[in-house]
C-alpha cells in the first residue's frame, strides 16, 4: 500500500508553526506504515530551529515494521536517508506491545506500538497535541470507535489532520467522508470550514470530566521543565537525572558518598539480561522494554569491549537440561553509565550530602544534613536512594501527617546484601572460561577488561566475576569466605569445567571481594511514580531495582521523567501499573525473582 504524502498531514494539524516555543510537542499518528510520516516529521523537526526541545512520536502499526521496507520506501527521499538508517539501527526485536526509540540523542522520543488500535488507544496516558489520523474507508464503521477512543488522548485544541489509505498515488489529502466528518463532529471534534476538510480540533461542546484521570488532566500541557534534587547517585538517581536533564531540568544529585556509584551501583561489571517466562509474565515484558532503553544509553556513551558489550548471554534454566540464548542481553559496568549520566549538561552532583530530612517551605523542598544543614532545596524532588528512602519517608511523615495514608502503600524497601566473587584472569585460563556470560544457578562473566582507574595494569588485563549471593536465611550473618564458597558451590554445578580452571584461586583464598546492598520490593519490581498527590505532585520516589538494576533504571527514569513532564509514556499503562509506587493495595500478585 502506498503511503499519503507525508506533509499534508504536518500542514493540516499547522505544523511547523504550531509546535514553536513550545516546551515539548506530542503527536499521535494512528498508522505506521512503512515510517514516511515520522521521518518526515524528524526531518521537519531537525530543520526548525524553533522547534520544541522534545518531539514525541507515538505511532501504531497492526505489525511489525519491517526494517527493508522501511529503507526501501525512504530511498526516494534523499534528505530521509539518514534518518531512515538511524531509524533502522534502533528497530530490534519489535514483537507486539510499545517500543520506546530514542533518537537525536533523545530529543526525539518514537513510541511505536505494535498491536490492535483501539487496544493500544486504551494503553495511552497522555494527551496529544496533535494527531495524525487514518480513515481506511473500507472499514468505516469501526472508526467510529476508533475516534471516540481517540478522544482520551486529546485535550481541548488538539489539532486532528485526516487521510485515508488510497492505493492512487496521485490522490491528494483524501477527505473524511460525509459519515466519519458527522462522527468527528459527533466526539467534539470541529472544523473551521463548511467545505470538507481534512483540518478539525478538538473542542467539545461539553465540559471535559477531570474527575476520572487526574493525571491526564495534569497533562492536558506537557510541562516546562523545572528543578529537581535526586536523592542518590546510583543507578536508579543518575538515569532519572539524566533523563530530566535531556529535557531541559535543572538537576542536583545528592548522595551521602564522596563519589557517585558508591552503593549497589559500584558493582563491578553486571548482567543485562532479560526475564523469561512461560506466562511471558509483566516481569518478563517490562525487563525486554528495560534492556532496550538501556543498551539505547550504552551505545550512546559507553565504550564497546571495554565498558560493555551486547556480547549475548547463555541461560542454563535448569541445569544440564535445557539453555537458552538471549542475543539481546550482555554485561555492562554500572559505575561508568552513572559516570556518564552524571557529567551531562543540566547535572550537578554534590558528594558528601547525607539527606536526613526532607521539610517543606513555601513552594520547595527542602533538603537538609543531620545537623540541619541546607543540603538543597527544589520544588521537585526525586527518592532514589535504594533502602535509605524508607527512613526518610517515615521522617517526613512526622510533618505531613497527611500522607501517611499513602506512604503506606508504597511496598516495604529492605536491603539484601550480595557478595561477587573475583579475580584477575591468567591468559592459559581463556581457553576453558566461557566466551560469553552464563547464568542460571549464580553466573560467570569472563574476559572482562580490568578498569585502569581500579588498578595499575595492563591494557589487555582481564577479569573474571562469579556470583552473586543473595544473604537469606542463613547466609544474612554469614562471612565473606561462606559466600565465595556459595559461589564456587554454584558454579561447580553451573559449569563444572569453568569451576575446575577456577578451583586454585578458591581453594587458596585468592578471591577478591566485592560486595554490595540490593534494594528489594515484596514482589521484586521496582516502585516509580509519584508519592505525594496525583494532581500536582512534586515527591518521587524511582527505587527498589532489586537485583535487576540494569534491566529497570532506564525504564524507571523515562517513565519518571514522562509523568513529571506530562509525556507520553514508555510503556502500555496496564504494564506501568506494575511499577506504581503506590500499589500495595489491590494489585495483582506476582511471581518472586
Ligand atoms: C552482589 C550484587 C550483584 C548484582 N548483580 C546485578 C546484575 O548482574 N545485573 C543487574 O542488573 N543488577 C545487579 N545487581 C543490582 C544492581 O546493582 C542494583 O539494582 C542497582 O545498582 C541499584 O541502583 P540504585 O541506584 O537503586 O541503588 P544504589 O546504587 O545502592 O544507590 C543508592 C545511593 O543512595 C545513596 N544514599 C542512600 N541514602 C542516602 C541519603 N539519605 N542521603 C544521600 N544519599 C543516600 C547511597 O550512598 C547510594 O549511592 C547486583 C547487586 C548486588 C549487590
Amino acid at each position: 500500500m502506498l503511503e499519503p504524502a507525508p506533509h499534508t498531514l504536518l500542514q493540516g494539524c499547522g505544523l511547523p508553526q504550531a509546535w514553536r516555543d513550545q516546551p515539548a510537542w506530542r503527536i499521535l499518528d494512528t498508522d505506521f506504515h512503512q515510517g514516511l510520516r515520522f521521518l518526515h516529521t524528524w526531518h521537519t523537526w531537525l530543520a526548525d530551529a524553533q522547534g520544541p526541545l522534545r518531539l514525541h512520536y507515538v505511532v501504531f502499526s497492526p505489525h511489525a515494521p519491517r526494517v527493508d521496507a522501511l529503507l526501501q520506501t525512504a530511498a526516494t527521499y534523499p534528505e530521509l536517508q539518514v534518518l531512515a538508517q538511524a531509524l533502522a539501527d534502533e528497530c530490534l526485536d519489535l514483537s507486539p506491545g510499545f517500543h520506546r526509540l530514542n533518537l537525536s540523542q533523545g530529543h526525539v522520543l518514537l513510541t511505536l506500538c505494535v498491536g490492535d488500535t483501539q487496544a493500544l488507544l486504551r494503553e495511552q496516558q497522555f494527551a496529544a497535541d496533535c494527531v495524525f489520523l487514518d480513515l481506511p474507508e473500507a472499514a468505516a464503521e469501526s472508526c467510529r470507535w476508533t475516534i471516540k477512543a481517540l478522544t482520551r488522548c486529546c485535550h481541548r485544541g488538539t489539532r486532528l489532520a485526516t487521510t485515508s489509505t488510497s492505493h492512487d498515488s496521485q490522490a491528494p489529502l483524501a477527505h473524511p467522508s460525509r459519515p466519519l466528518a458527522v462522527w468527528l463532529k459527533q466526539c467534539g471534534f470541529e472544523t473551521n470550514t463548511k467545505e470538507p476538510s481534512n483540518q478539525w480540533s478538538y473542542n467539545p461542546s461539553w465540559t471535559l470530566k477531570t474527575t476520572r484521570n487526574p493525571y491526564l488532566a495534569r497533562a492536558a500541557q506537557a510541562a516546562h521543565p523545572s528543578d529537581c534534587v535526586v536523592i542518590g547517585a546510583g543507578l536508579a538517581g543518575a538515569s532519572a537525572a539524566a533523563a530530566l536533564a535531556r529535557r531541559g531540568w535543572q538537576v542536583q544529585v545528592l548522595d551521602a558518598a564522596a563519589t557517585p556509584a558508591a552503593g549497589a551501583s559500584g558493582l563491578p561489571v553486571g548482567l543485562m539480561v532479560p526475564h523469561v517466562s512461560a506466562d511471558d509474565n509483566p516481569r518478563s515484558q517490562l525487563s525486554r522494554s528495560g534492556i532496550r532503553l538501556t543498551v539505547q544509553q550504552a551505545k550512546n556513551l559507553l565504550r564497546a569491549g571495554r565498558d560493555w558489550a551486547m556480547s549475548g548471554v547463555l541461560e542454563h534454566r535448569e541445569i544440564g537440561i535445557s539453555t537458552l540464548w538471549h542475543p539481546v542481553a550482555g554485561w555492562i559496568k554500572p559505575a561508568k553509565l552513572v559516570q556518564a549520566w552524571l557529567a551531562q549538561t543540566g547535572i550537578h552532583f554534590v558528594p558528601h550530602a547525607l539527606v536526613a530530612t526532607v521539610r517543606r517551605e513555601g513552594d520547595v523542598w527542602v533538603l537538609q544534613n543531620a545537623t540541619g544543614q541546607m543540603l538543597a532545596q527544589a520544588r521537585h524532588v526525586v527518592f532514589a536512594n535504594g533502602w535509605g528512602a524508607q527512613p526518610l519517608l517515615d521522617d517526613l511523615q512526622k510533618t505531613r501527617p497527611e500522607l501517611a495514608q499513602r506512604f503506606a502503600r508504597l511496598p516495604t524497601l529492605h536491603g539484601i546484601r550480595g557478595v561477587l566473587s573475583w579475580g584477575r584472569q591468567q591468559p592459559e585460563q581463556a581457553a576453558t572460561l566461557p566466551a560469553f556470560p552464563v547464568n542460571g544457578l549464580g553466573s560467570l562473566i569472563c574476559h572482562i577488561p580490568i578498569d585502569d582507574d581500579i588498578e595499575e595494569s595492563s591494557a589487555d588485563a582481564q577479569a573474571w566475576y562469579a556470583g552473586a549471593t543473595y544473604a537469606t536465611g542463613q547466609l544474612i550473618a554469614a562471612s565473606v569466605p561462606v559466600h565465595h564458597q556459595t559461589n564456587f558451590d554454584k558454579l561447580r554445578t553451573l559449569l563444572p569445567t569453568a569451576a575446575q580452571t577456577l578451583s586454585p584461586a578458591f581453594a587458596t583464598n585468592r578471591v577478591e571481594t566485592w560486595q554490595g546492598i540490593r534494594c528489594v520490593t515484596p514482589d521484586r519490581l521496582p516502585v516509580v511514580g509519584p508519592l505525594d498527590d496525583d494532581v500536582s505532585p512534586s515527591l518521587w520516589i524511582s527505587a527498589g531495582m532489586g537485583s535487576r538494576g540494569l534491566n529497570f533504571s532506564v525504564l524507571c527514569a523515562e517513565l519518571l521523567a514522562a509523568q513529571m513532564g506530562g509525556e507520553p509514556w514508555p510503556l502500555p499503562v496496564s504494564l506501568a501499573r506494575h511499577l506504581d509506587a503506590l500499589r500495595a493495595l489491590g494489585r495483582p500478585s506476582m511471581p518472586s525473582r
